[in-house]
């Protein structure tokens, strides 16, 4: 699905120079790289504080205590994503409660979000899926209206741009209360481990975030927050310092192998390629199509067959997951995501292709879907 190795290649003598000078500088915790990608990521978000942390499950749940969002409280978040975000809720004994999402985005439906506030609303998590920034307009006007907190799950989005309706551009994760992200070695900004971040341009909440990262401590050994320990190494955050200047680049490359990959496609009515809202560009964390009128299920093995990653994300709705199932859920409320999970099909999508890859995957899925 990735090429990380031929990506690391291209960059090995900068990457190996920075691993080396963490190694020979010992300051393995908390060392000068860190304090670097954090201004470094300030400056490319344009936002005011980037706390970095261990992961980007960490991040959403460090977010949501920052809030002091408790026990009982409701967060509305989206049934089609990576299940960490209702995970963190669910953790917290918060109260998840799980949304229908849009066909053609994959994000969250903002008619099944209004329909979901109650009076223990709490905060909302959009998740920016597959690269692409939900609905940012409506999402901060409900949010406004019924005076909840937005957390938006930027994993998979990092460097998206959102031009809002009165042509204000901001970055994915920069818009809500808190943004979170993943630097998971396949996200679109990857380290070469775990390691994470929260946005915001809260002072006082920046200031809280950075103790409960730390146990709670803005003193030393005085813990005035029930805190995590959750850092970013020094040596991922050297990894980071070389990569975050390519970002953009890595961006473009993705969405040049998605253009090629529409073009592939247009002229086959059993495969939808992916919409483009007119909010947001599109960074392609995944490139993901619908697969109409053809057996998905025996598409994705040919492929896997013929030498081809592919994957199926994701494959069970997560108010059908055993451990976030319940019976508030009705099955009338969630019509998009249990028809998405029978079509989508995620194709390989990094930063190195070249044409001939592309070739070989785009024919192989034409000669199924085109087969008598
Ligand atoms: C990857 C991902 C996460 C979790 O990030 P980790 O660094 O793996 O903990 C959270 N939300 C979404 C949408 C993701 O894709």
């Amino acid at each position: 699905m990735v090429d990380l190795q031929s990506q690391y290649q291209k960059i090995k003598p900068e990457i190996d120079v920075a691993i080396q000078e963490v190694l020979e500088s010992s300051a393995y915790i908390n060392g000068p790289s860190v304090k670097a990608f954090q201004t470094n990521l300030e400056k490319y978000l344009g936002v005011k504080h980037v706390i970095p942390c261990a992961n980007g499950t960490d991040a959403l749940q460090i977010a949501m205590m920052g809030l002091g969002l408790e026990q009982g409280d409701e967060v509305i978040t989206a049934d089609f994503t990576f299940a960490a975000t209702v995970e963190v809720i669910a953790l917290l004994k918060l109260t998840p409660v799980l949304v229908d999402v849009e066909a053609a985005t994959f994000n969250m439906d903002i008619d099944a979000l209004k329909k979901a506030i109650t009076p223990k609303t709490k905060a909302i998590v959009p998740v920016h899926l597959f690269g692409q920034c939900a609905n940012m307009d409506a999402v901060l006007e409900v949010a406004k209206a019924h005076n909840l907190y937005v957390i938006e799950d930027t994993a998979q989005a990092i460097g998206a741009d959102y031009t809002f309706a009165d042509g204000t551009v901001k970055k994915a994760g920069t818009m809500g209360d808190v943004g979170t992200t993943s630097f998971f070695p396949s996200k679109n900004l990857g380290c070469y481990g775990d390691g994470g971040a929260i946005f915001t341009n809260d002072d006082a909440l920046a200031h809280k975030l950075v103790g409960i990262v730390n146990h709670g401590m803005y003193t030393r050994y005085y813990h005035d927050e029930v805190g995590v320990n959750s850092r970013l190494d020094s040596i991922q955050a050297a990894i980071l310092n070389v990569k975050l200047p390519n970002l953009d680049a890595y961006c473009d490359a993705r969405y040049k192998a998605a253009m090629y990959y529409n073009e592939a496609f247009k002229d086959y009515k059993n495969i939808e390629t992916p919409v483009i809202s007119d909010f947001s560009t599109h960074v392609f964390h995944q490139y993901t199509l619908k697969i109409h009128n053809v057996d998905r299920n025996a598409l994705h093995q040919y492929l896997l067959d013929q030498g081809i990653p592919c994957a199926i994300y994701y494959p069970v709705p997560l108010h059908l997951q055993k451990a976030y199932a319940d019976e508030r859920y009705s099955e009338a409320d969630f019509k998009v995501t249990n028809q998405l999970i029978n079509q989508v099909l995620s194709l390989p999508m990094h930063t190195e292709f070249d044409e001939e890859q592309l070739a070989f995957i785009t024919n192989k899925i034409i000669e199924f879907v085109t087969k008598k």
